[in-house]
């Protein structure tokens, strides 16, 4: 399918909702902030939102860009988005979540994991502490393995391999998670210190190393129950999770 034209009118009210972010010699294509209401815990929350898009073409003729989605099929691959709250880019302290998306545990609310728990958990601390922003990593599933993967990983786990030797099994690596990405969007974002919201050390690190500030790390642990005590337990114990202090183990 060739490339459509982007409507004048249309194309007048997003130029300045886009922004071009370079990264090596690709483009991260940023839009937002969009309004977004969300309900939490049965209250109405405002966030902002924004979602990017990896491109190979680095251009700041962002008409070029629209003409081409409509060909470009993007439903059929993932794209990344962050809620932010509050005044994300000159507060002085902001929670920060990297959260790898779980299509099983945020859309269904799947108890096999904490990741449903965490999502929300997330948003809720960042709205209490009063700036913060959630990165919703969308090619992040099953720790990068992919959502069908990840469902014959399950097979193995209900037949008593855990989650690290089951997605080795199937010849991943534990983990093939990259942040990157959204490291990148968060500098372009705000450049002031961040607390990571997560009990897991390679997040910590990738942020580190990244030159961003960190000013510290705040552990997310709860919703432990019977289908996840298992799960929980190889986290800390196979992939160096951070056990919290005087509480049941449950990123
Ligand atoms: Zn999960």
């Amino acid at each position: 399918m060739a490339d459509v034209k982007v409507e004048s009118k249309a194309f007048a009210l997003l130029k300045d909702k886009i922004q071009l972010i370079k990264k090596q010699d690709q483009a991260i294509y940023l839009v937002g902030p969009i309004q977004l209401p969300v309900n939490l815990y049965g209250e109405t929350v405002v966030f902002q939102w924004y979602s990017w898009l990896n491109y190979d073409e680095v251009t700041e003729d962002y008409e070029k860009i629209i003409d081409h989605l409509a060909s470009a099929n993007l439903a059929e691959y993932q794209q990344s988005s962050v809620l932010v709250y509050g005044d994300f880019k000159e507060a002085d302290d902001a929670l920060i979540r990297l959260h790898s998306i779980c299509h099983t545990g945020d859309i269904f609310g799947s108890k096999r994991c904490d990741c449903g728990f965490q999502l929300k958990e997330s948003m809720k601390r960042i709205k209490e502490h009063g700036a913060g922003a959630l990165f919703y990593l969308a090619n992040h599933e099953g720790r990068g393995i992919g959502l069908f993967s990840k469902a014959m990983a399950y097979v193995l786990q209900e037949n008593g391999f855990d989650t690290v030797e089951a997605n080795e099994s199937l010849g991943f690596d534990n983990d093939l998670r990259n942040y990157d990405d959204a490291i990148t969007v968060l500098k372009n974002l705000r450049t002031k210190p961040v607390t990571l919201i997560t009990n897991n050390p390679e997040k910590l690190e990738a942020l580190r190393n990244s030159g961003m500030h960190v000013a510290g790390r705040t552990a997310l642990w709860g919703d432990v129950s019977e289908y996840n005590q298992k799960y929980l337990k190889t986290k800390i114990e196979k992939s160096g999770h951070m056990k919290a202090e005087g509480t049941c183990p449950n990123d």
